[in-house]
């Protein structure tokens, strides 16, 4: 029998996304922190959906000016643009924005009806270069357990694998800009 509050419904995707294990940390910290409301933030890093070749290195807190609800979460759009000049600065270009995290009260996470309207028009815009963008959502265990990964397009929502993997040596690239992650 189903358990689960939410049918899951999405379309299983074959890519994998790859993620920094200190990002990760960050991101089960953040979430832990923010208590009884709803946080989050951009990830950045390399690659693309199309590829089926990308590497999260860089997650962000919400921002002092993010407004946080227990349903409802903003971020801060110039925090955490600022950072992501930073980030693109220092790794001369090769670190881009990939997309948005934020956490949700739920034990299986799933995108709400405006995360997919954000998406969408994220996956349309020019300036943000991306046309798959990915949206990470922790759920109510603040922790990696309740976390998914989904895919946005045109129309199209897919499940993504999320695979961990040790900051210095992933699959061994070695042009792989190693994690600066926004210290607090
Ligand atoms: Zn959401």
């Amino acid at each position: 029998m189903m358990t689960e509050s939410h049918i899951d419904y999405y379309r299983r995707s074959n890519c994998t996304v790859r993620i920094c294990e200190s990002v990760l940390c960050f991101i089960e910290s953040e979430a832990a922190k923010a208590g009884k409301h709803e946080t989050g933030g951009i990830i950045a890093g390399k690659g693309s959906y199309e590829e089926n070749n990308i590497v999260i290195t860089h997650a962000s807190s919400s921002g002092p000016k993010a407004v946080k609800k227990r349903n409802f979460f903003s971020r801060d759009v110039f925090y955490c643009q600022r950072l992501l000049d930073q980030w693109a600065n220092m790794s001369k270009g090769k670190i881009d924005y990939l997309g948005e995290w934020h956490k949700h009260f739920e034990e299986k996470p799933h995108p709400s009806p405006l995360d997919l309207d954000t998406m969408s028009r994220i996956a349309f815009a020019r300036d943000y270069h991306i046309n798959n963008p990915v949206l990470l959502i922790i759920g109510s265990s603040n922790n990696r357990d309740s976390l998914r990964v989904f895919s946005i397009g045109f129309l199209r929502v897919e499940e993504t694998n999320l695979q961990v993997e040790n900051d210095n040596n992933p699959n061994g690239n070695d042009d792989y800009v190693s994690f600066i992650s926004e210290k607090m």
